[in-house]
């Protein structure tokens, strides 16, 4: 038999794949399901950018790039951070990576390691945690809470920091919660952690552009003071429905005092993906300075379908929503059901059709909450409020 490490076997996963797996499945078999599990959007990438990838293959562009990205889809990040932030970084900063978890994974092996502990939202993205037990460092849980409007409090961040804590991962707007951290919040988080020099931060703005109701995204790159030990992770996935083209960025420190972040995650890319598909990078560029009306019509979708999806669920018996500020998920409370949230869940799909998320897949403070995605149809949200309400009430 073969030993692999043992790091290996603490690996987590996405159950969003399996529930995806076991829908289809279902699918397959001639049930009608509708699918509010996945993290994607359901749009396809606007034409423009599928057409940029096209001519960059026809005009020969088949070779590596440098493993940090090419030049001009680095420009292209500064200036779409520019726009977003008011920041301007410099290409030098920007690392093209494929997607957006590369990003994390790098940074939580950079600094993780047994005897260490690294700070992460829960509920949150399950990778975060996976990883971290992948290096063997303590994952300290920092909890987002249905009260404070699933945002992080920059209170309660601060006090589960030790002398062993080496990185603290961010995420606003958040998966799975759609919770936005409000500036003033990051801006208390940001003058404690001055007290804390060797806590390295991650943040996770890969929703920067997905906010409703007015709310702005905040970008830690707009706290000077704290540059020389951030991460930015962000991508095309979310903001261009662009999932499948593995397609991400970051924004790295590279000073002696930063421990030349930058130069540490390209040879990474240089010992294990050499550089992101070429003609994605093409696509990156179009996608960040071609028409962004594809992006707002989306945006405008998103927002019809999380009132919708807001009001039907607090139309369920036992169950309460609070209305997600960011991304393109609900995170109800089911906690009156009288159902555990896991259980829930498998039984809204086996017996309803409604593929979903049970909360605990997203951390231990995910007890009593689903994960529901509007990443489809307003008929097909309707479909399935409608049989989530007849299985609440008759258990069928
Ligand atoms: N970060 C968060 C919070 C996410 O929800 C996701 C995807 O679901 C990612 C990162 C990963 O994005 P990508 O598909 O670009 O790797």
């Amino acid at each position: 038999m073969l030993q692999t490490v043992p790091a290996f076997d603490r690996l987590g996963e996405e159950n969003a794949f399996a529930v995806l797996a076991r829908a289809t499945a279902l699918a397959q078999r001639g049930r009608d399901i509708v699918n509010l599990g996945i993290g994607q959007p359901d749009f396809s990438t606007p034409a423009h950018i599928v057409e940029a990838a096209i001519k960059a293959l026809r005009d020969g562009h088949h070779g590596y790039t440098p493993a940090n990205g090419l030049l001009a889809t680095r420009e292209a990040v500064v200036r779409r951070t520019l726009m977003m932030t008011g920041v301007e970084v410099s290409p030098e900063a920007v690392m093209i990576m494929p997607g957006g978890k590369p990003t994390m994974f790098a940074t939580i092996l950079m600094f993780g390691e047994a005897g260490t502990e690294i700070l992460y939202p829960d509920p949150g993205f399950p990778i975060y945690r996976s990883m971290i037990e992948f290096t063997g460092a303590t994952p300290v849980p920092v909890p987002m809470r249905e009260a404070n409007g699933f945002a992080f409090s920059a209170e309660e961040t601060l006090s589960l920091i030790t002398p062993k804590t080496r990185l603290l991962i961010l995420n606003s707007p958040a998966n799975p919660t759609g919770g936005v951290t409000p500036r003033a919040e990051i801006e208390k988080l940001v003058k404690g952690l001055e007290a804390h020099p060797h806590v390295a931060i991650l943040s996770d703005e890969i929703y920067d552009a997905m906010t409703y109701d007015g709310e702005t995204h905040c970008s830690l790159l707009q706290f000077p003071q704290v540059r020389e030990r951030l991460v930015v992770l962000n991508g095309w996935s979310k903001t261009w429905a662009m999932t499948g083209w593995r397609m991400g960025w970051s924004i790295w420190p590279n000073t002696p005092a930063s421990g030349h972040l930058l130069d540490k995650v390209r040879k990474l890319a240089i010992n294990c993906w050499s550089c992101v598909n070429t003609p994605s990078q093409y696509a990156g560029i179009a996608a960040i300075d071609g028409p962004q009306d594809e992006v707002e019509k989306m945006m405008r979708a998103f927002d019809n379908r999380r009132k919708v999806v807001v009001e039907g669920l607090n139309d369920l018996p036992g169950v309460s929503c609070i209305t997600p500020k960011g991304a393109f998920y609900a995170f109800p409370n089911v906690g009156e059901t009288g159902w555990k949230a896991k259980k829930l869940a498998s039984a809204l799909l086996e017996e309803s059709g409604v593929a979903l998320i049970g909360g605990p897949d997203f951390g231990i403070l995910g007890e009593g909450y689903l994960r529901l995605s509007y990443a489809n149809s307003e008929e097909n949200i309707l479909r399935a409020l409608e049989r989530m309400k007849k299985f609440l009430e008759t258990g069928r």
